[in-house]
């Protein structure tokens, strides 16, 4: 076995069904004095609960949040965060709402609990994004890393479908592109690969019975080690691209995980042969590129960028933007324009 070193992080995942109920004890728990809460649209009844369960420390609330984080967003967000004098704050959401915190988080003292209702994996992590002047800004600080993940599955239980898979695909893309990032080790692959198994048995689950309580359990479960796979592993190839994509043209950001992760994985798989075999295992397939392609397809997530509004010269002019990073395939621009054009089309890999 070859020698790494492993950084473990900090924190504490509360996770079961019906567990916001325990929300408000681990913001008390963790001193919080006065806590914001975020909330998604679809969230607007869990914040009432966790609003009324906090009391006195409640201290304000945002409703409604935007993908990619705007800055404008941002700076509103942390201007309400210094006027009620928040040392906390509760996000309640996908990636969107738990990234508005960490952008609060960022530049003031604050504690995060996370509660996320989609498999995005942001909640595991200590990277924040944020989005200005058509570019995406992204960093790692361990000041937005939430000190609790409460994951309780009845939350997530009316996720549209759509919006369930693609969510999938972003978090199947932390687990895949977790075993070939430079920091990627034997440890980040346990996760990775366990993350891979729960996330495609759940989602196949899902697919027949939506509400399934089990079933999104086993998704949630899969997106926490996702998430762990990724905060470890951190980004590559795959995620730079996608973030270039949707920084540069809006795409959605889970939907073009599911376009592009197939073509990335056509490439760089074989270079990493171990990992490719215990990826497979989990997958039950000896074609890895081709499975996760089929796994969108069936799923309902487009597997083209076409068919998010792109054109194929913006996908040409993305390749050539494209600045170069530690891969196990040299990344040239021939490369870029390949995985690029191939996600464009949605090639079957
Ligand atoms: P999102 O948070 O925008 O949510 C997607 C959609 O689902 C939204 O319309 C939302 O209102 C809806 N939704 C959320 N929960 C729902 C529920 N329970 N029921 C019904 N609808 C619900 O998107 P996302 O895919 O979760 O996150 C994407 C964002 O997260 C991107 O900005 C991405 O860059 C970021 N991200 C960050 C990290 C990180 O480590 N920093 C990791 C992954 C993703």
């Amino acid at each position: 076995m070859e020698g790494f070193a492993h950084d473990f992080l900090p924190g504490r995942v509360v996770f079961g069904a019906g567990s916001l109920d325990q929300v408000a004890g681990e913001v008390e728990g963790l001193g919080v004095r006065r806590a914001l809460v975020i909330a998604t649209r679809s969230a607007r009844d869990a914040a009432d609960v966790v609003e009324i369960a906090l009391g006195n420390s409640f201290a304000g609330r945002i409703d409604g949040v935007t993908q990619h984080v705007p800055t404008e967003l941002a700076d509103q967000a942390r201007a309400k965060a210094r006027e009620v004098d928040a040392d906390g704050i509760i996000a309640i959401g996908g990636g969107s709402a738990i990234g508005l915190a960490k952008a609060i988080a960022l530049t003031n003292a604050v504690m995060i609990v996370a509660v996320p209702t989609t498999y995005s994996g942001s909640e595991m992590t200590p990277v924040w994004g944020e989005t200005a002047g058509g570019g995406k800004a992204t960093g790692r600080d361990l000041r937005v890393l939430p000190r609790v993940v409460v994951y309780d599955a009845v939350l997530s239980q009316g996720l549209p479908l759509g919006v369930t898979a693609a969510s999938v695909a972003n978090a199947v893309a932390h687990c895949v592109e977790a075993v070939w990032t430079p920091r990627a080790d034997s440890i980040t692959e346990t996760f990775a690969v366990e993350g891979l198994r729960k996330l495609t048995a759940g989602l196949q689950s899902v697919l027949v019975a939506p509400t399934d309580l089990e079933a999104r359990g086993e998704l949630l479960y899969g997106a926490c080690l996702a998430g762990v796979a990724l905060a470890a592993a951190g980004t590559g190839l795959h995620h730079k691209l996608c973030h270039l994509l949707g920084g540069t043209y809006n795409l959605p950001h889970a939907e073009t995980h599911a376009a592009v992760l197939p073509q990335v994985a056509r490439v760089n798989a074989p270079a990493v042969p171990e990992a490719k075999r215990r990826l497979e295992e989990a997958l039950q397939t000896d074609d890895l590129a081709g499975r996760l392609f089929e796994l969108f397809e069936a799923a309902g997530v487009p597997t083209s960028l076409r068919a998010l509004g792109l054109t194929e010269q913006q996908a040409v002019e993305a390749a050539q933007k494209f600045e170069p990073t530690d891969n196990p395939v040299p990344v040239t621009v021939e490369l870029t324009t390949e995985i690029l054009t191939r996600a464009w089309a949605g090639t079957r890999p």
